[in-house]
């Protein structure tokens, strides 16, 4: 069976088509600037690359061109070989607690909802459209990524503020980057062959979040109403004392907003290092002896070992964390810190382990007390799979 999953942006619509018969990637691909001048896409399939700039006016533009590129580049021979589209939806508020088949009261909610993730819920709404304009028998599944984290308890998504902020206006954690743990979850469940494990997910990309997850189920998350919350990120600040948000309104002359998209994308290691919110260059930074790369550095460290030993905490120990995404997956410095903070946990990092890259691979030594993986994370591959169980049921 043949599957496509789509994560569509405002201008953007990004795919993967599966072969779920293996959960093999036959073509993947991009498509910018959709409605803007220089609108373009890259379709990578069989250890081949092709680009081209197209004129794109809008998604469904973008859904015709690539399922005709897919049928002239001979990667489908037919449309019908597509069983099932997924979409990554991103808030579904504690409506939606699992992934769905797409219906109209779907696509509703997500406008319903987009007060509350105001650039993305759009966004999918358009990829959802642009396919039903073009393949409207196919089934769609839609995969939220704040579903996982809507097992947590009332206590923990609540924040200690007046209630009547919840109750009218649904001022709650949420948590974001749910499908990416849940997919680590599921990852972790085949390595140990069982569901009964406490397991702390560190998902540390541009945008960061560390879930801890109890026999398969979210207990807690660091992103919260919105994805601006918890771990200090590449560009975003993570937590921070509300109260300084009019002290500085007024010290810059800027209105709220202005100071929010300084906290989502001026602040975290861009805005401490005042150079760059790639880990890479800031590593680069500290090796010439940058002191602000080292603070900058030193902070985003230790943001996420105070979120992990809450976690520890919180679930009563761990068996298994878990570090994915591009920091989390490439940084061998930034992971041999981590866990060297961790040592009073009873972590031990083995150093050959932690400089291998690509698969799964344990990188805690076996006298540590708790197993330390790096497992490749896979939201595609997830959005896919529901997709298939979802169509099949
Ligand atoms: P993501 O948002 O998951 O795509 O992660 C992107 C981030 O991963 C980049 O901004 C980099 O900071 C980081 N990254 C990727 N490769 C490396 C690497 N080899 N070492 C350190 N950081 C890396």
């Amino acid at each position: 069976m043949k599957i496509i999953s789509i994560n569509a942006g405002s201008s953007s619509l990004k795919f993967s088509l599966f072969n779920m018969d293996n959960e093999s990637v036959i073509a993947s691909g991009l498509f910018e600037r959709i409605g803007i001048e220089g609108s373009n896409y890259t379709i990578k399939y069989s250890g081949e690359k092709v680009s081209e700039e197209i004129e794109l006016n809008n998604h469904t533009d973008a859904v015709k061109v690539l399922l005709d590129k897919l049928i002239s580049l001979e990667i489908i021979s037919s449309l019908e070989e597509i069983n099932g589209v997924g979409h990554r939806l991103v808030h579904g508020k504690d409506k939606y607690t699992n992934s769905v088949i797409i219906t109209d009261e779907v696509i509703k909610d997500l406008d319903e909802f987009k007060e509350f993730a105001p650039l993305h819920n759009p966004a999918n709404i358009l990829g959802i459209q642009a396919f039903r304009d073009v393949l409207p028998e196919v089934p769609m599944v839609g995969v939220f990524d704040t579903a996982f984290h809507q097992t947590m308890e009332k206590e923990t998504y609540l924040y200690s503020v007046p209630y009547k902020w919840y109750s009218e206006y649904g001022v709650r954690k949420y948590g974001f980057h749910g499908t990416s743990h849940r997919y680590i979850t599921q990852t972790v469940k085949e390595i140990f062959g069982r569901e009964d494990f406490k397991l702390i997910s560190c998902h540390i990309g541009n945008g960061g979040s560390i879930t801890a997850v109890k026999d398969m189920k979210c207990i807690d998350t660091t992103m919260g109403f919105t994805p601006l919350a918890g771990i200090m990120m590449g560009t975003r600040s993570g937590e921070i004392d509300a109260s300084l948000i009019p002290y500085v309104m007024e010290k810059e002359g800027k209105n709220a907003s202005e100071i929010i998209e300084d906290l989502n994308k001026n602040s975290g290691l861009v805005g401490l290092s005042e150079y760059s919110s790639d880990m890479r260059d800031i590593l680069e930074k500290c090796d010439a002896c940058d002191e602000k790369a080292i603070v900058a550095k030193n902070k985003y460290v230790r943001r996420i070992v105070d979120y992990i030993a809450q976690y520890y905490v919180l679930l009563g120990g761990a068996d298994v964390i878990v570090f994915t995404a591009g920091v989390g997956e490439n940084s061998v410095p930034i992971r041999r810190e981590i866990c060297e903070k961790l040592h009073c946990l009873g972590i031990k990092i083995d150093l050959d382990q932690n400089s291998k890259r690509g698969e799964i691979v344990k990188i805690s030594s076996d006298d540590s007390k708790i197993d330390v993986y790096v497992i490749p994370t896979d939201e595609e591959l997830m959005i896919a799979r529901d997709t298939i169980d979802l169509i099949n049921r």
